[in-house]
Order: structure tokens, then C-alpha cells, then sequence
């Protein structure tokens, strides 16, 4: 195991003499290391830190001991739009160790809703701060008919701490796609504002010509369906995308990256000393291959598709060397029946995959266990580097003092079997089903109150809170 050096314990840090919680003997793990003491909160805060043993008065004491304890996990990216709502998202969330989502709305006229995405927002906001058992952020969509107004729409929506907005550059066909004079226009609007820039890079003409080649001949099985979005358009896409952004100064977040060559672009984006690109990857791509959509037809279809197994070495190699900051769920919640055509036409069934509540312990059962990432860089990934590329560190992402005392105890021993039946959706089926990890959350907390314990939500709906975000301007 990996210990950080740190100075022993400081009186200073002890905190106050009476506190509401002490989370007392597990070893409390950050993006430098690991380390035993007991975290000290208050008022739902972080307060401080004392010596493991160290007498503390405390109304309530979580005993902790044999296990790690990490700061509630921030899910970057996932559409309550589907089948499940920001409200049972929630829940499957917090039972998996998300404390914090960061939900994507809109986009409002690809669905064919009327109004502007800020009132998109406003709606998403108040069905959260009515349903949420956990804490909630915004990110904007923006498709082509959002288009007139964003000078307008972008600073207000900055002001209610929505500050990162995402772009498609494929998907056409559903009115989504940013031609690039359109992705220079936002880009450059989003970059004066503070905002970040997440984009959806797949080169669309590539992608709407591969699936009309096939339609056309018949070919409308699953196994059309990475054959029609290859790993070039992700990789080129991801290369332009980078270009046009220098140009306006807007940094960028890339979503759900797939694809090994996407990752040898970033990596040389970023030795050229080229301006700000995130990059991002989800559970999904990390764990599944083409193979899975195979055998269970369109439940599998997401995009970007699921890769080949050459694919997901790369991304854990990715992750190791530091190409990818973030791993999120991209959750999109449909039923089975929704899924509809399941095995006859590939190209007309909804894409996008549950996974909210699989994110902390599949991501740490493939990675941890099988020794390919530490926990400290798991905490990284999961919380940390989320909570500083959107405008949450320190009060999410850590448990600093000031911090949100947003923490799951995590018992690296614990042996479960993933179900569908208990992910707690609307949605029916987890491309997970029967799968055994090792190492799950059995208590989480937020803002100092225990929302999960032995399996059980303790949170009700509405108990999370809306968390605007600071923009790059006044970070
Ligand atoms: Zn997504």
C-alpha cells in the first residue's frame, strides 16, 4: 500500500473541542496518498483533523476502522433525461458513493421541447432541488437552433453557476451538430464568460455517411453499429476540436473519449504546448468491448461504441500516465423496452448506458484490484480532478478543512454481485449484471449527515441541494 510521508500531526489541526461528527480509524485517502487520522465536522463542513485516537467530543461517532475513506465521488457527466430523472439517479448515485452529479440538461429543442436553455435550466434546477436525495450542478447543451441566442443565454446562465456547456460535432440527423464556423461562435462566447467548453467529438459526416452506406445495403444489425462510428472520426474530431478552441481561447472538456488514437492526440496536443483540453473517459469504455454489445444487442449501444479490447488497455494506460483526467458515467437511463429494436436495426434503437451506482466500485474493482491504478489516483479521477476542472475544489472533492463533509467509508473487502434489481432505477438491465467486484461503499455522507448505510438510502427527495459553479473569471 502507498503511504505519503506527511509530518505528523499537527495540534493546530485538531479542531474544535466539540464537534457534531468524528469519523474516527480509517485511512483517509486524497490524490497524494493515503494516511490514518479522524476527520473532525461540523455544521456539515470539514472542521479539521485529529490523531487517530485522539479524545474528541462528538455527538456522533462513525467508526471507520478497516476502512478507506474517500471523498464522495463527482459524477461529471449523465443525462437524467430518459428513463430515470434526476430523481432516482440520485438515488442509484449515492448508493454507488456519488455524493455530487453534474447533469447535462437540455438539450431543450433536440427533444422537442419549446424555450430557451435557461429555462431548461431553471426546470432542472427546481425538479432537482425537488427530487435529489444528493447534491446537483448543470452543465448547458447546445445544439444548432440554440444558436440565435447564446450571446444573450451563455452570460446568464454563467450567473446561475452553469459554466460548462456541451457541443455536438456529429449527430445531424437530430438537429445536434456544430458545423465549425458554429463551434468557433460558442466557443468563443463560452471562452469570455470563464466557461468550458465539453464537446461530443465524433466528425459527423463521416458518421452520417457510414450509416447511410450500410442502411442502404441492409446492413442494420449491431455489428454495424462500431463499424459506423470508427475510431478515426472520434481521434480526428478530437485533433480539430483542440485547433479551433486555440484559436477563440476557450478551454475544452472532451466527453467520453474511446478510442486509442484518440489519446495519442491529446498527448500530442499537449506537447505542442497547445491551449487547455481535458479529456475524459467512462466506466464503460474501461471495462466493456464490442463484444458485449454483440451479445446483448442495442441494450450495449452507446456512443461513442464500445471498443476493442486494444481500446481499453490504452485508456488504462491513459490513465496512468495522466492523458485522462476524469472517469465518469455518461449515464442515460432507457428501458429495455425503450431500448426497442433490440437485435433488428441497430441504428434505430436510443444510444447511452446506465452505470451511475457501478462508477466508484467497477472503476475500483478493474482498477485497483487488478493493480493497474493506485487509490490515491482513483480519488483523482473520480473526485478531485472533477471537482477542479468544474468549479467545486475545495468544497467538493476533498475533506480539507472548509471542505463539504461529502464522504464514503469503503470497505476494500466487501464481495457483491452486480443486479440490475438493485441499481434502484427505472431503467432494467446494467451491462454489469452478475458481474463480482470486490470493495464497496458501505456508508455514505453528505454535507455530515449519514444519506447511505448498509445498502439503505437514508436521504429523502429534495434533500440535495443545487450547487452553482464559479466561472474560470472568478475562480
Ligand atoms: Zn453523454
Amino acid at each position: 500500500m502507498l503511504w505519503t510521508s506527511r509530518r505528523t500531526m499537527d495540534k493546530r489541526e485538531a479542531g474544535p473541542a466539540q464537534v457534531d461528527v468524528v469519523v474516527r480509524g480509517g485511512l483517509v485517502v486524497d490524490g497524494a496518498g493515503m494516511q490514518k487520522y479522524d476527520i473532525l465536522i461540523k455544521d456539515g463542513t470539514v472542521v479539521g483533523r485529529a490523531a487517530p485516537g485522539q479524545k474528541v467530543e462528538a455527538k456522533r461517532v462513525v467508526d471507520a476502522s478497516g476502512k478507506l475513506v474517500l471523498p464522495g465521488v463527482i459524477d461529471a457527466h449523465n443525462h437524467p433525461v430518459y428513463s430515470d430523472r434526476i430523481g432516482t439517479l440520485s438515488v442509484s448515485a449515492a448508493l454507488g458513493g456519488v455524493t455530487t452529479v453534474i447533469s447535462f440538461i437540455g438539450a431543450i429543442k433536440a427533444w422537442g421541447k419549446t424555450g430557451s436553455l435557461l429555462d431548461a435550466a431553471r426546470d432542472f434546477i427546481e425538479e432537482g432541488e425537488a427530487g435529489s436525495v444528493i447534491d446537483f450542478c448543470a452543465h448547458g447543451s447546445l445544439v444548432r437552433d440554440d444558436l440565435e441566442t447564446i450571446e444573450e443565454t451563455i452570460p446568464k446562465l454563467v450567473e446561475l453557476g452553469v459554466t460548462s456547456f456541451k457541443g455536438f460535432m456529429a449527430y445531424s440527423k437530430r438537429g445536434m451538430k456544430l458545423e465549425d464556423n458554429d463551434l468557433l461562435r460558442v466557443m468563443r462566447v463560452i471562452g469570455a464568460h470563464g466557461g468550458l467548453f465539453c464537446v461530443h467529438a465524433e466528425n459527423g459526416t463521416m458518421l452520417d455517411y457510414l450509416q447511410d452506406t450500410f442502411i442502404a445495403a441492409g446492413r442494420i444489425t449491431p455489428e454495424y453499429h462500431a463499424l459506423a462510428q470508427p475510431n478515426i472520426a472520434e481521434s480526428e474530431a478530437v485533433l480539430r476540436i483542440a485547433a479551433l478552441a486555440s484559436v477563440v481561447e476557450c478551454p475544452v472538456y472532451l466527453v467520453h473519449l474511446s478510442a486509442r488514437q484518440s489519446l495519442d492526440v491529446v498527448r500530442m496536443w499537449r506537447g505542442w504546448g497547445g491551449s487547455i483540453v481535458y479529456a475524459e473517459t467512462c466506466t464503460h469504455y474501461l471495462t466493456l468491448s464490442n463484444a458485449d454489445l454483440l451479445a446483448r444487442g442495442s441494450l450495449g449501444k452507446v456512443g461513442p461504441p464500445l471498443r476493442e479490447k486494444g481500446d481499453v488497455e490504452a485508456l488504462w494506460e491513459a490513465i496512468r500516465e495522466g492523458a485522462i483526467d476524469v472517469v465518469a458515467s455518461d449515464f442515460a437511463g432507457h428501458t429495455t423496452k425503450n431500448k426497442e429494436p433490440i437485435w433488428d436495426d441497430i441504428f434505430k434503437a436510443p444510444a447511452g448506458l446506465p452505470g451511475v451506482g457501478n462508477l466508484l466500485t467497477v472503476v475500483y474493482d478493474e482498477g485497483v484490484n487488478r493493480g493497474r491504478i493506485t487509490i490515491p489516483r482513483l480519488v483523482e479521477l473520480l473526485c478531485e480532478r472533477p471537482a477542479k476542472i468544474f468549479g467545486l475544489y475545495p468544497r467538493k472533492g476533498a475533506l480539507r478543512p472548509g471542505s463539504d463533509a461529502d464522504l464514503v467509508l469503503f470497505d476494500p473487502t466487501v464481495e457483491h454481485v452486480i443486479r440490475a434489481s438493485g441499481q434502484r432505477l427505472n431503467t432494467d438491465y446494467s451491462m454489469y449484471e452478475g458481474r463480482r467486484c470486490v470493495g464497496a461503499p458501505v456508508l455514505v455522507m453528505q454535507r455530515g449527515r449519514v444519506i447511505v448505510e448498509d445498502g439503505e438510502v437514508k436521504a429523502s427527495p429534495g434533500q440535495g441541494s443545487y450547487v452553482p459553479r464559479a466561472s474560470r473569471k472568478t475562480a
